[in-house]
């Protein structure tokens, strides 16, 4: 707990001094461009992989990055899911899966989860993940399965799916390597696909195939959207 004492004591010191005009803006503006969704692991910083700032993503964490399908009834995550689209008009969602992800080795390797029941339970809407990878103990190959089924159940939510049918939404799946840092982009070549047949899209919208960190200068456009949600 030291260690936390003491960043936080140089976060205010030498971290937030530099950032004051920022910390400022972000005090009234929440207009994160992205709904960033990934995995509670503590290897996976998704501020540090994506080089943004405070205020440019909206984060979600599960164990597994793990998105339920959606069901009527109170749920965090999907509420979670629906502010971000729905009132914060997020243009892209990231689902980031990565490599020696505890929870998918254990479904891969079929560990006893007897003693972690709750995991247990959770793991179990990574099914349809587990169903559609081939060879047993491929944990890579249940990654990558697993975030492109979680794409699948993001779309399942209402929120999403009509953000999708207006074009208002892009889905990403990436898979983020611990060792190396690189990061594989799962849908790079559909969105490619979907890019050449979206011809009706507006100028202003994000192409689905940029990679490249949120555009700051058009979160103000949105503003207005935002506090209209
Ligand atoms: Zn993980």
């Amino acid at each position: 707990m030291q260690d936390i004492t003491d960043g936080v004591a140089r976060f205010q010191r030498d971290v937030f001094p530099a950032k004051k005009e920022l910390f400022a803006h972000l005090a009234t503006h929440h207009t994160p461009d992205t709904l960033f969704i990934s995995c509670s692991d503590a290897r996976v910083v998704p501020e540090l992989i994506t080089g943004t700032e405070p205020g440019d993503l909206f984060v979600v964490r599960t164990a597994g990055n793990l998105v339920p399908a959606h069901t009527p009834g109170a749920d965090g995550i999907a509420a979670s899911i629906e502010y971000a689209v729905a009132a914060l008009n997020v243009r892209d969602i990231i689902v980031c899966g990565h490599s020696a992800c505890g929870a998918m080795t254990a479904l891969a390797e079929g560990h006893d989860l007897t003693g972690a029941p709750a995991v247990a339970s959770w793991l179990r809407h990574a099914d349809s993940s587990l169903a559609r990878t081939a060879a047993d103990g491929d944990v890579p190959a249940l990654v990558r399965e697993n975030v492109l089924a979680q794409l699948a159940n993001l779309a399942t939510h209402p929120s999403v799916a009509r953000a999708l049918n207006e074009h208002k939404v892009a889905l990403h799946g990436w898979v983020y390597d611990i060792p190396t840092g690189r990061i594989d982009d799962l849908t790079a070549s559909d969105r490619a696909t979907s890019d050449r047949t979206a011809s009706n899209r507006t100028t202003s919208d994000r192409t689905a195939s940029n990679l490249t960190p949120p555009d700051r200068a058009a979160s103000d456009d949105r503003t207005s959207a935002a506090i209209a949600a």
